[in-house]
């Protein structure tokens, strides 16, 4: 391992990194810094027993259309708010990469926290991460795998059926 990449801030994705990011001396890359709102938040909720996040801080926040490596694949970041308002995902070749939370098989990402917003949240699926094209597959943050021209025929929230 050589670095940990973040999609975005939420517990069940960044919580844990501080730790192995110290116990293994790898760098943070993203998400992007409007999620930094969420680890500012991670003291309070570690009372309410979600540990494990504290003191997550990104060596570097992401920004729209810059550039990842990891190994000797480079990856282009998209800004892709909607779920939380710093979730970065990387694309380019195929399968595009990790999406995080904001586009899964027949779903979409939940927008009902803090600061997360649905409008925004089909925009950015829309014109971010439908033009990588249809035959492009994407690992999305939880459950499986699959591509976009699935996603554009058949999943109820961004289907190109719903206007
Ligand atoms: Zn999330
Ligand atoms: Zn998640």
């Amino acid at each position: 391992m050589e670095k940990i990449l973040l999609t975005h801030a939420h517990i069940d994705h960044a919580g844990g990194t501080a730790e192995l990011s110290k116990e293994m001396g790898l760098p943070i890359e993203g998400p992007h810094k409007e999620d930094n709102f969420w680890i500012q938040a991670y003291p309070s909720r570690r009372r309410c027993s979600l540990s494990g996040a504290g003191g997550v801080h990104a060596d570097r926040w992401l920004e729209d259309g810059e550039e990842v490596t990891v190994g000797n694949q480079t990856l282009e970041v998209l800004h892709c708010p909607g779920h939380t308002r710093g979730t970065s995902c990387s694309s380019t070749g195929n399968p595009a990469g990790m999406v995080g939370d904001v586009l899964f098989q027949g779903s979409i990402g939940r927008t009902d926290f803090p600061k997360g917003d649905y409008n925004t949240l089909i925009r950015s699926i829309r014109e971010k991460l439908f033009p990588l094209g249809d035959e492009v597959s994407f690992i999305p943050g939880h459950g499986p795998m699959s591509t976009f021209g699935q996603e554009r025929a058949s999943n109820p929230f961004v289907s190109d059926h719903r206007s």
